[in-house]
């Protein structure tokens, strides 16, 4: 084939790959994806393959294509072991990157240890990374139960962990071409000021800690810097209508509908009154 010819082949495959893994994969728009699964992903499309670990608190993902390897949070301290055994098992060298949610201990607690084993920056929204690069984690207001708010300042030196600066600081918006995977950050602010999603293939979105499927699918109600920026990144998320929501916490995934039909209640709720 000449190379005009060539090129148009590849550009066609190029655009009509995500159109035609959207007809190849029904199964994901219908119910909630159960997380703790033996060693086999959660989710498997002709592109990309979603590995969820239980963390024990908190959940982190292993996003593999056939560029490299994504991480999607890395639990509390000491997690390490587990993220490098399950990239071991996988057969994975290449762990590329470590996209952090938030600056909350429970989400990149392990961060910089899978770092210096592995190579792979870590990245987190600008409005985070100074939490992050001090080792703190701010948990804002507990609106929802005012007797605990006297105890913050005690609580949040307990969660200080080792320092970990960023290599990589994310805006809304696209990653970087290079990391061959089609996703963008979604910023919503609220929970932490730089608390963002990682909406991949514009279907599946990493949510950090905006939603939860712990008990009945909730959103935030426990921590916040600013519930009515909560109601506000709820809605953006929303209207980005993602087929599956991933949560940092919980045991399930969240379907497009179940978003769709999450109850604005709670402090979030009260503040966007
Ligand atoms: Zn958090
Ligand atoms: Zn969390």
């Amino acid at each position: 084939m000449d190379t005009p010819g060539r090129a148009w082949l590849w550009r066609s495959w190029r655009t009509m790959t995500p159109a035609l893994t959207r007809w190849a994969v029904p199964s994901v728009h219908g119910p909630a994806l159960a997380l703790a699964r033996r060693d086999g992903p959660v989710l498997a499309t002709p592109t990309l393959r979603v590995h969820a670990l239980m963390l024990g608190v908190s959940n982190a993902y292993l996003l593999e294509s056939a560029h490299g390897v994504v991480l999607v949070d890395a639990g509390l301290p000491l997690c390490e072991e587990i993220i490098l055994a399950r990239l071991a098992r996988l057969g994975r060298r290449d762990l590329r990157l470590i996209v952090i949610t938030h600056a909350h201990v429970d989400h990149y607690g392990s961060a910089a240890a899978v770092r210096r084993a592995t190579g792979a920056a870590i990245a987190v929204h600008r409005a985070d990374a100074a939490d992050m690069a001090a080792g703190r984690t701010r948990l804002g207001s507990i609106r929802a139960w005012g007797w605990a708010q006297p105890t913050l300042p005690l609580v949040e030196p307990l969660l200080r962990v080792e320092p970990t600066g960023a290599d990589l600081l994310l805006d809304e918006g696209a990653l970087p071409d290079a990391l061959g995977l089609d996703a963008r950050i979604v910023h919503l602010p609220g929970h932490t000021p730089g608390s963002c999603a990682l909406l991949v293939e514009e279907q599946y979105a990493f949510t950090g800690d905006l939603i939860s499927t712990n008990g009945t699918a909730h959103v935030q109600r426990s921590y916040a810097q600013d519930w009515r920026q909560v109601a506000a990144s709820v809605e953006k998320l929303r209207g980005c209508r993602p087929v599956q929501s991933f949560p940092g916490h919980g045991p399930t995934s969240l379907t497009g509908a179940m978003l769709a039909e999450l109850a604005l209640d709670g402090p979030a709720g009260h503040a966007a009154r």
